[in-house]
């Protein structure tokens, strides 16, 4: 099974691949969903090697349950 990064994007402008976002930042939602859980994403700027294009996009998404919280 190859190996693949999930942080790997590729350049919106000219295709190349780019390994790892030079900044990440968290968001979390202010709400939670039906299920009680907030939903944390991961987001990244990425600048591509061969334009220099800078981009974001999504690195990860996590969900955060409520076990343990009693209503
Ligand atoms: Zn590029």
């Amino acid at each position: 099974m190859p190996k693949t990064t999930a942080t790997e994007k590729r350049c919106p402008n000219c295709g190349e691949t780019v390994k790892e976002p030079y900044k990440t930042w968290e968001l979390v939602a202010p709400m939670p969903d039906k299920k009680m859980r907030i939903t944390v994403t991961v987001f990244g700027m990425y600048e591509c090697p061969s334009c220099g294009k800078k981009f974001r996009a999504v690195v990860s998404k996590a969900k955060l349950g409520a076990e343990g919280i009693t209503l």
